[in-house]
């Protein structure tokens, strides 16, 4: 089953709507391949999303990077799944290590968030991944495993899912994962599917890697047959993204 090469740009909590300008007139202005070939989306800070939804290209998706995990009300700070569905923000980013491990989001939490956002009919980008203490203990698998699980026993329809895997360590510090790396836990990550939620859903969903990807080790990554894209942060915000949106044509 073809998987549409996602690529994925996570602004974090940067930047004023000056530098939101000036990115989007970059993604604008760039020729890119059609959306059949990659589809894009990117994810400024909340309080910017009606900014770029109103200035950015309409073959690029936007993303918000939370959102509540259940019905809005009496939560102050919050932003719920029904103001997105409301703006016309039709993806989040569920489940980022900055927030499972800053704000003590545990896997239960996420899956909530997730099934949640999902039966409000968003599209999610869902995070998981292993930091490097879990990965010299030898239980990268176990780690993203249980991440998997926990939205796997709350979701049935898988259609709306990216999943992204995101090492820990490579996160913002400029140690990409090998292309050999990326691609083991993404075939680990498919068979879990397989075994887990059938063969259909293993074949379809994307699996995109994200951790320090720049427009230099984006093309090898890329070629990876299980690495159905990225979720880029840091390069996101610089020209280089083009480069990714391009890397596996
Ligand atoms: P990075 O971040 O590309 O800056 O490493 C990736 C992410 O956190 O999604």
């Amino acid at each position: 089953m073809a998987r549409t090469f996602f690529v994925g740009g996570n602004w974090k909590c940067n930047g004023t709507s000056d530098d939101v300008k000036k990115i989007v007139g970059v993604l604008n202005g760039a020729e890119v391949p059609p959306e059949d070939v990659v589809e894009v989306v990117v994810s400024p800070p909340y309080v910017f999303l009606p900014l770029v939804k109103s200035l950015l290209r309409s073959d690029f998706g936007v993303a918000a990077q939370n959102c509540w995990v259940r019905k809005g009300g009496a939560f102050t700070g919050e932003i719920s799944v029904e103001m997105l569905v409301n703006l016309n923000i039709p993806w989040v980013i569920l489940g980022h290590s900055e927030r499972r491990l800053l704000l003590n989001e545990s896997n239960e939490f996420v899956g909530d968030k997730v099934a949640y956002a999902l039966s409000q009919g968003l599209k999610v980008i869902a995070c998981v991944g292993e930091t490097l203490e879990q990965r010299e203990s030898g239980s990268t698998m176990a780690v993203v495993a249980a991440q998997t699980k926990a939205i796997a026993e709350r979701v049935l329809n898988w259609d709306n899912i990216v999943l992204a895997y995101e090492p820990v360590w490579a996160i913002g510090t400029g140690k990409v994962a090998t292309p050999a790396q990326a691609q083991e836990v993404h075939t680990e990550l498919r068979k879990w599917l397989h075994e887990n939620t059938g063969p259909e859903v293993a074949a379809s969903v994307r699996i995109i890697y994200g951790g320090s990807v720049n427009g230099k080790n984006c093309k090898e990554l890329a070629a990876q047959p299980d690495v159905d894209g990225f979720l880029v942060g840091g390069a996101s915000l610089k020209p280089e993204f083009i480069d990714i949106i391009a890397s596996s044509t």
